[in-house]
């Protein structure tokens, strides 16, 4: 297939340009580099563009015949999201309509939509599957919901076919090297860990140790990137047969507490890990956890590293020595 990657220079985007590519499908990258890097992306074209200009919507899909969108290009820090709303609604939801739009212009009638957990706002009943209602409590996560929305309706109205994959937290590097996760500020836990493992960064401070939870800290469901690569692919199959918008949830089904993660990072670097407790992060809930009941049956998806010490071993390697 000819498969258009928006956002293919970001963490989980240059993991699927790299996959889509072993897999043999012609690949290009549309990317405005704004967190994403040049140097990400292996095994496509890139060209440098913003969702944001119409314009260079209409030309990219004027000069070449796509098959298939898998969208990752998006902002996505809760807390940026909360400072900065318009900057979230603008980026996420008008520039999804915009390339929604270009699809439709150019007669493309399948898309993969990187959504996310922060959909659900503060869960209800564990693990969460697909039928769990839908809150947000953020931007971040109102703008994805909204897009999964538009994604609905589109289906209704041009038989656009969709799968919304949304992503629990997602985890390493992958395991073959050359790639990984490089945030300028970085937030998310796995990087911040080793990077204070190596002495690089700031102090790790842990958010919170209040919670409601076996430690009093933060439990999440880490998915390796590879395996949401893999759920890609499937997606792509499954809307070669299915019409309609689809939603599945990814995650291990397993949750890791803040200080199990620390414990775990700290065997695979082979060092103590120094922290700091802070007070609780805004928009933190207590437990994330995937049900990937669906996912599974339907997509035929099953992660293969589910182990938290690999999955860390694997973002160790790239942290150790990142290329960018
Ligand atoms: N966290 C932490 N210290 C950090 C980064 C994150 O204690 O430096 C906690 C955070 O409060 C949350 C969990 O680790 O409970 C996972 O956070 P992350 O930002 O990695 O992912 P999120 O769940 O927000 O998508």
């Amino acid at each position: 297939m000819n498969v258009l990657v928006c956002g293919g220079a970001g963490y989980i985007g240059s993991h699927m340009v790299r996959r889509l590519a072993a897999a043999g499908h012609q690949v290009t990258v549309f990317d405005n580099l704004s967190t994403g890097h040049r140097e990400a992306v292996a095994g496509a074209e890139l060209v440098v563009g913003d969702l944001l200009d119409p314009s260079a919507l209409a030309q990219l899909f004027g000069q070449r015949r796509f098959d298939a969108v898998v969208h990752f290009a998006a902002r996505s820090l809760v807390g940026e999201s909360v400072a900065q709303p318009y900057l979230y609604y603008e980026n996420n939801v008008v520039g999804s309509l915009n390339l929604l739009r270009a699809m439709r212009e150019a007669g493309v009638e399948r898309i993969v939509f990187s959504s996310t957990a922060a959909v659900f706002g503060h869960p209800e009943c564990e693990p969460i599957d697909e039928d769990h209602p839908t809150r947000p409590i953020n931007p971040y996560g109102a703008s994805k919901l909204m897009v999964e929305r538009l994604l609905a309706d589109a289906a209704q109205a041009y038989g656009l076919r969709s799968v919304s994959l949304r992503y629990f937290n997602a985890a390493g590097a992958a395991t073959e090297g050359g790639i990984g996760e490089a945030h300028e500020p970085e937030t998310h836990l796995i990087p911040n860990v080793l990077r204070s493992a190596l002495g690089r960064g700031p102090a790790l401070k842990v958010f919170g140790t209040d919670y409601p939870t076996r430690d009093g800290t933060c439990v999440r469901d880490y998915v390796h990137v590879d395996d949401l690569c893999e759920a890609h692919l499937a997606a792509l199959r499954f809307m070669g047969e299915t019409a309609g918008a689809h939603l599945f949830n990814l995650g291990n089904g397993q949750g890791f507490s803040v200080l199990e993660v620390l414990d775990a990072a700290a065997r695979v670097a082979g060092a103590k890990i120094d922290y700091e407790t802070a007070p609780r992060r805004a928009g933190d809930p207590a437990v994330l956890v995937a049900s990937s009941r669906k996912a599974r049956e339907q997509l035929g998806w099953s992660p293969q590293h589910t182990d938290i010490e690999a999955i860390i071993a694997s973002a160790w390697n790239w942290h150790r020595a990142p290329a960018y």
